[in-house]
């Protein structure tokens, strides 16, 4: 076995907002970025990621009446009793240094016409502060510049069409990983290794995520004996859009944004009736209201007409666009909307650091569970968070000796095998059971089926660890709710498990059920 060159530079893996701006913080120390993205397609590195799709935009208190204290408040109240109130104060007082940060590495915010940066107001913030970017085009205008300038950043290695398989350990610690490129086993050694590899909307059948964003990295993560948290704490957004007939399922459902809903449109069933009275109410309890009118045999609509009419196009270009790309005219029609898996609260445990349990892996952006969002988000504190944390980690890492890693095993052609063998399955029995409404029956049944898959199977794998963590919670919080637990417990923990923890628990499942004699 030839060395590879490339080993001993700490790897990043992941090209959304987290991946690129940890690259572009730790140059001019050398590194290697790792991305699925093909490079010379049309949208080149952020391509897969979440983070080109984000619409509304980034939170961070810098308007004249705000200040990180009333930022601080507003995410505390929004993770309803379970984030790490150190982590959200640090994150919080972050924002303003943030955007300054972006802003150099070349995104251009939108500008008031005072000549500061333009602040949005969105549900559950006390003051206007969403700095955006091209109206409602955020996440590309970012991931357009923070790519543009990692591609100029020469201390960047960046192999594309690469994705991670999984994490190779010795002694407990990491030594390298191995992926697929194009198809062929690639292993690399090192001793430093991040993961920027997003959420987990994919492995629910109704998503916003792109349908690459399954877990992946928090499987390679809990393989190597890392500890997940909060892994029950998924966000449902409440309308997506829900045109497609029979392919949904297939592909990612575009987001209907909630600020349709701030201009007055309202949700409506197949006979134009009204179901709940305020349709700006936090998006857990709107999901879960459109989620029990579907499971009626309804369907439901975001009826903008009154309201917007023919504004809607000038209003929401991109939503009007993709509405008409599937034969709808929200200017005209009542737009078909269902819930969709939307954001991971929960993710691979890290320190403020971004340290994971297991010496020289970290993690940052969505794949990190740092506490910042407890038992739910709070809009747009997402961008917010991956790029505190890439600059967290980044700083970690170049505190430390870039060396190989200690010698261990090397990764083969097998290692390098996609692992999601039964995806449309996983995606059917989360959406089904370890949805908007859970119960203990269903998610019993959810066990029952991907315990057996998970061994060798990625996605089932983060499937069982996120519905036994919603099993083991016995009350509803945030965006987990119980159907047979909806009070919220007085006292609220936050959760932790291990792959190993994981298979045992799921085991008393798994046994052959004993007729009663
Ligand atoms: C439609 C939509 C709108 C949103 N709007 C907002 C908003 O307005 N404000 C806000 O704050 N948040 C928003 N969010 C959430 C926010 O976009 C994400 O939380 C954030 O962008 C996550 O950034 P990230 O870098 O951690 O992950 P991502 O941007 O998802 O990037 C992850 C990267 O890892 C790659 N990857 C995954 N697995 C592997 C693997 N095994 N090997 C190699 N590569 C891998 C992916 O392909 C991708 O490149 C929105 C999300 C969606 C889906």
């Amino acid at each position: 076995m030839h060395p590879n060159p490339l080993d001993g530079r700490p790897v990043i893996v992941g090209s959304g907002l987290a991946g690129l701006l940890t690259a572009l913080t730790l140059a001019p120390q050398p590194c290697i970025l790792l991305t699925r993205a093909a490079l010379d397609g049309p949208a080149g590195l952020g391509a897969c990621s979440s983070s080109a799709w984000a619409q509304g935009g980034l939170a961070a208190a810098i308007g004249a009446d705000d200040g990180p204290a009333l930022h601080e408040a507003d995410t505390l109240a929004a993770g309803d009793g379970l984030c790490d109130p150190a982590v959200v104060a640090a994150i919080t007082a972050a924002g303003p240094h943030v955007i300054d940060a972006l802003a150099r590495h070349g995104v251009r915010f939108d500008r008031a016409a005072s000549g500061g940066y333009a602040l949005g107001l969105e549900a559950a913030h006390s003051r206007r502060r969403i700095v955006h970017a091209q109206g409602d085009a955020t996440g590309a205008e970012i991931v357009r510049a923070l790519s543009v300038a990692v591609l100029a950043t020469p201390s960047v290695t960046v192999l594309d069409g690469t994705v991670l398989r999984r994490i190779l350990l010795s002694d407990g610690q990491v030594c390298g990983l191995v992926a697929d490129r194009h198809g062929s086993a690639l292993t690399i050694r090192t001793g430093q290794l991040v993961l920027a590899t997003g959420g987990l909307g994919g492995l629910f059948r109704d998503t916003t995520n792109p349908l690459s964003s399954a877990g992946g990295g928090l499987a390679a993560a809990a393989r190597a004996g890392a500890r997940l948290g909060d892994l029950e704490f998924v966000q449902f957004h409440p309308t997506a859009l829900a045109a497609g007939g029979p392919s949904i399922g297939d592909a990612s459902l575009k987001l209907v944004s909630e600020a349709v809903r701030g201009e007055g449109a309202v949700l409506v069933d197949e006979s134009g009736a009204r179901f709940m009275e305020n349709e700006l109410a936090p998006r857990d309890v709107v999901s879960r209201a459109v989620w029990r009118h579907l499971s009626d045999g309804h369907q439901v609509f975001l009826d903008a007409r009154a309201c917007l009419g023919a504004r809607f196009e000038t209003r929401f270009p991109g939503i009007t666009a993709a509405c008409r790309a599937r034969g709808i005219d929200p200017v005209t029609m009542p737009i078909p909307v269902r819930p969709a898996a939307h954001y991971h609260m929960g993710g691979i445990l890290v320190d403020r650091d971004g340290r994971s349990t297991v010496p020289g892996l970290y993690a940052c952006g969505e794949a990190a569970c740092t506490g910042l969002h407890g038992a739910n988000r709070l809009a747009s504190n997402s961008l917010l968070e991956a790029a505190v944390t890439a600059e967290r980690v980044a700083d970690a890492l170049a505190g430390t000796s870039m060396r190989p890693g200690p010698a261990g095993p090397h990764g083969d052609e097998d290692a390098a095998r996609p692992s999601g063998a039964s995806l449309s399955q996983v995606r059917e029995v989360m959406n089904r059971h370890v949805g908007v409404l859970r119960d203990q029956a269903g998610l019993e049944e959810a066990v029952r089926v991907l315990a057996p898959l998970a061994k060798a199977d990625d996605p089932a794998l983060i499937g069982l660890m996120v519905t036994l963590s919603a099993l083991g919670r016995a009350e509803s919080r945030g965006g987990h709710f119980r159907t047979d637990h909806p009070e919220r417990a007085p006292i609220g923990l936050r959760t932790g498990l291990t792959a190993a923890e994981a298979f045992q628990s799921a085991a008393p499942f798994t046994q052959p059920r004993r007729l009663a004699s």
